[in-house]
């Protein structure tokens, strides 16, 4: 009978529970107008960010998009290539700077960095400025932030004055790694392969939002409206929808970067430091003097598959194309 009692008494706290769970979530895609962009011929460009904006507008994503103008420059293809840009706007999305050429802060120095900033907004400035909108949101390569608290202020205090915002990242599931495989396998019509690396790449995300949520609660005290970084590529022309899926069946809700950066969490301190980018529940915590643990491994295959394939692993970042 007391277990009855007790039964009966956890499921309306628990009914309540669900209820309220009300996640949010802002899209973010870098490496515009695509993170392969300079192997792919401009025609597969055209037809990769078609399907991607496609899927967006019809589920009524918002979505930034961060452009690397630097992926415009190919021969022949320059025109074809800012279309690809102009059709975010023309559906409705909005772009933002992500440098010229996807310089690492920790790499390059102060100015040179600053000059990379600035000349990565040339076209996209023109671009928006047709549509009457600003260009105001601005995306660091490889979250690289600086490796010394001087020059990170710095290079903030910068963007400030050029009329950024920056824009975070708390959701991110390396998606660029995935899609470099993909790349591979779709090329080759490997489909069994295609297939293996869409589970592992929503199977990741999946892990990787469980990890992120808990790590919010323990930073910030609640679930912030999150910012997920994906990346420009066929992986998400072809399966972002899956991806969307497995958002909502966590609860979560889209809104604008806008909306997200309303949050307070935003304003949290945050003085981190350090030779690798990392997202912001990462500077929150490790600013707070605790050391984030628990994320989710790459699984190894994709690892060594990434090796075979002499793509980035991310581990030499700075020294590649992508993320
Ligand atoms: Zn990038």
């Amino acid at each position: 009978m007391l277990v009855l009692i007790c039964t009966l008494s956890f499921f309306p706290t628990f009914a309540t529970a669900q209820a309220k769970l009300d996640r949010q979530v802002a899209i973010t895609i870098d490496d515009l107008p695509g993170g392969m962009a300079n192997n792919l011929p401009a025609a597969d460009v055209t037809a990769l960010t078609t399907k991607l904006l496609t899927t967006l507008r019809d589920q009524k994503i918002p979505a930034v998009g961060f452009v690397n103008e630097k992926r415009l420059y190919k021969t022949g293809e320059v025109d074809e290539r800012i279309k690809c840009l102009q059709m975010w706007l023309d559906y409705g999305f909005e772009l933002g700077n992500h440098t010229f050429s996807h310089s690492s802060l920790n790499q390059v120095g102060l100015r040179a960095w600053e000059d990379d900033v600035v000349q990565g907004e040339t076209v996209t400035r023109m671009l928006l400025a047709q549509k009457k909108m600003k260009l105001r949101y601005f995306r660091h390569p490889f979250l690289d932030t600086g490796r010394d608290l001087l020059t990170r202020q710095q290079a903030e205090a910068f963007l400030i004055d050029r009329g950024y915002r920056i824009a975070p990242v708390t959701l991110d599931g390396w998606d660029w790694m995935f899609a470099g495989l993909y790349e591979d396998a779709k090329k080759r019509n490997d489909a069994p392969l295609q297939e293996k690396i869409v589970k592992e790449y929503l199977a990741h995300h999946d892990a990787e939002f469980a990890y992120s949520e808990q790590l919010s609660a323990k930073i910030v005290g609640y679930e912030p409206r999150q910012i997920l970084l994906l990346h420009a590529s066929n992986l998400e022309a072809d399966h972002i929808g899956e991806l969307l899926e497995l958002l909502r069946k966590r609860g979560y809700r889209f809104i604008t970067l806008e909306d997200a950066l309303g949050d307070s969490a935003y304003s949290l301190p945050d003085t981190y430091v350090g030779e690798e980018g990392n997202g912001w529940l990462e500077h929150w915590a490790i600013t707070q003097g605790k050391i984030p643990q628990g994320a989710p491994a790459m699984p190894q295959w994709v690892i060594d598959r990434t090796k075979e394939l002499h793509l980035s692993t991310g581990q030499v970042s700075a020294q590649t194309p992508a993320p």
